[in-house]
């Protein structure tokens, strides 16, 4: 096998450390100038907030002030649009599901990276080895002739690998994401979803989820006291599987053994897909009513069936957490009283309120809900007037009495 002169031998990802030098470059970036931070406190608006690894990324960062002054300004752009957007509640779950600013800049670079090796694999060179999470970045650049041999080169590397920085790549975003959780969960357990309904500094439904990534840590932990092969509590994504490696440390390698023969499962169906595929299209051609199909159909077709992993435990926990949460945050707007619990407490966060505002009934109950969070972006904004907020232009500035870059991340980001 032809490795690249780059690879070195080293066993992470190369696009891993791609994403790493973008997030490290991304804080700075964002406040460069004038232009950026307008760009940046757009952003923030568009996507309803940072995902939990760059909120965590951010707030340990040396550009707090700045931050605060765009997280500022984005909530101010999002009281505009609550006011001047009737049908913004309806479709702002859209907007929750996108990438955050900083995964969008990071994934571009990734994206060019791709494309550089996209470039040296078609002169001969193969890919380096790729991370569980980065091989779905380049099946899915990768054109008809370069896909088969993607698929085997992979699969070859990644055969009987029990090494978790090959299986996982770079363990940084992980643990800025687990990070985050563990600080805000502060150790405390919750019976239901409403203890958290008052809690100062968690948006209930974040709490209810990173709750349930640690029952589920506990019960990676149980099967590996016990010893079983850990087949149904084990994850299959990059992040989940770092997060479970680096709580049950002695069952790293069985964990990476377990994500990676997954993953190589997957790509021998994939490739033997393709090739039936192939087979069948020859046959199909000595017929007089033979018709070509698209390339780009086929080509489509192959990427989809390239790389179907089994879904990872913790991922589907997760999604089935937010939604229980939601549900139980929207069942209680009617309640004056418990109402007046989430007035009082942190409240919802700008991507779980969008879940709730498209669950809430119509009528009083979605009102009380959006006069809640816009109340809440209000003092995010500092007195700063919604009008003004269509021209922000001092985004350098921190506008008097508003709440701590702390504080407003928490609202403009998810915890888990
Ligand atoms: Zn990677
Ligand atoms: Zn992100
Ligand atoms: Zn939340
Ligand atoms: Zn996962």
């Amino acid at each position: 096998m032809d490795l690249s002169p780059h690879v070195d031998g080293a066993g992470t990802c190369a696009l891993c450390a791609t994403a790493d030098t973008a997030d490290a470059r991304y804080c700075r970036h964002a406040v460069a100038g004038l232009e950026q931070r307008r760009h940046c406190s757009e952003a923030i608006a568009a996507t309803l907030g940072y995902c939990a690894s760059h909120a965590e990324l951010i707030e340990t960062a040396d550009e707090q002030s700045e931050f605060a002054a765009l997280y500022a300004a984005a909530a101010a752009r999002l009281v505009d649009r609550f006011e001047r957007e009737p049908d913004f509640t309806r479709t702002a779950v859209f907007d929750a599901q996108h990438a955050c600013p900083a995964c969008q800049w990071r994934d571009r670079h990734v994206g060019r990276e791709a494309h550089r090796w996209l470039a040296l694999a078609g002169t001969g060179l193969t890919w380096p080895p790729l991370c569980i999470d980065h091989l779905h970045t380049a099946i899915g650049i990768a054109p008809q002739g370069a896909l088969q041999p993607l698929l085997a080169q992979q699969g070859e590397q990644l055969r009987g690998c029990a090494d978790i920085a090959r299986v996982a790549g770079s363990p940084r975003s992980a643990r800025r994401w687990r990070a985050r959780m563990c600080r805000l969960l502060a150790e405390r357990r919750f019976e239901q979803v409403a203890d958290l309904f008052d809690a100062p500094a968690l948006c209930p439904v974040c709490g209810w989820i990173a709750q349930t990534i640690e029952r589920w840590i506990d019960s990676v932990r149980t099967a590996v006291r016990i010893g079983a092969d850990g087949e149904t509590v084990f994850p299959l994504c990059a992040g989940h599987v770092w997060i479970a490696a680096d709580e049950c440390g002695d069952a790293a390698a069985a964990i990476a053994a377990h994500a990676a023969a997954a993953v190589c499962r997957s790509l021998a169906a994939g490739l033997q897909a393709i090739q039936r595929d192939e087979r069948a299209d020859a046959e199909a051609r000595a017929s007089v009513w033979y018709r070509r199909r698209s390339p780009a159909y086929v080509l489509g077709q192959w990427r989809r069936g390239a790389l179907r992993m089994p879904a990872c435990l913790p991922c589907l926990l997760a999604a089935t957490a937010l939604e229980f949460a939601v549900e139980a945050v929207v069942d209680v707007l009617g309640s004056t009283r418990q109402r007046g619990r989430l007035e009082r407490g942190h409240g919802l966060c700008m991507k779980h309120f969008a879940y709730a505002a498209l669950l809430a009934p119509r009528g009083s109950a979605r009102d009380a809900l959006i006069a809640m969070q816009t109340e809440k972006l209000r003092a995010l904004a500092g007195q700063r007037s919604a009008a003004v907020s269509a021209h922000v232009r001092a985004e350098s500035e921190l506008p008097a009495g508003s709440p701590g870059p702390g504080t407003a991340l928490s609202h403009l980001s998810a915890a888990a």
